[in-house]
């Protein structure tokens, strides 16, 4: 049986690069591969899987709220490969994992364990509960040269404590960060916020 991967970073972790070198190699030994992403991860474009260093492909299929996988032909595919996985439906990762058991197709998932408020996303959540395979991409702190577990979203320049956990396109940035980096920035945000609220 093929297997689903789940391979899960902070921003900033060469995720993308990744699977768009994975991707590569798969094509030049003549392999037939599809590339998918969540519909909502517009950042780049519609239908751009593109990594920060620059690099760039298209996407073969954008998977929409209402995307039923399991009846998409499949015939001659030898991997699946998924961009920005978090963002993807338990419904949509469960699809994925039939597609290893049915259609003997390894799917190999990229994405964020979990969001700014340091929560599992749904689509990882799920990853991580039915994926054969974890592996961690590396990334260091924005701050230090720990290795980084969480991401932090700024907000002209502080940290931001709540907010809708998807908030793509916006203005904010998100930085990869170490959990000693993240909890001194969160307590800042919360003094800077105790004090705005007394003025
Ligand atoms: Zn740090």
């Amino acid at each position: 049986m093929a297997k689903l991967y789940f391979r899960y970073g902070t921003v900033g972790s060469a995720k993308t690069l990744n699977l768009l070198a994975v991707a590569h190699n798969y094509r030049q030994q003549g392999k037939y591969i599809l590339l998918l992403k969540p519909e909502l991860d517009t950042r780049f474009g519609r239908e751009s899987i593109k990594s920060r260093a620059g690099l760039e492909m298209a996407a073969d299929i954008l998977v929409a709220p209402e995307t039923k996988l399991l009846e998409m032909n499949w015939d001659g595919v030898n991997c699946i490969l998924v961009d920005e996985a978090q963002f993807l439906s338990a419904k949509h990762i469960e699809e994925l994992r039939m597609l290893t058991l049915t259609k003997d197709i390894p799917v190999i998932c990229y994405g964020l364990r979990s969001d700014f408020r340091t929560r599992l996303f749904e689509g990882s959540m799920r990853l991580m509960e039915l994926a054969d395979s974890i592996e961690e991409v590396k990334a260091t702190c924005h701050y230090c040269n720990r290795k980084s577990i969480v991401n932090i979203k700024h907000v002209n320049g502080v940290a931001a404590l709540d907010g809708p956990s998807v908030q793509l396109g916006a203005e904010e940035k998100y930085y990869p960060v170490c959990y000693k980096c993240y909890h001194k920035q969160v307590e800042a945000a919360s003094k800077l916020q105790e004090l705005l609220a007394t003025v």
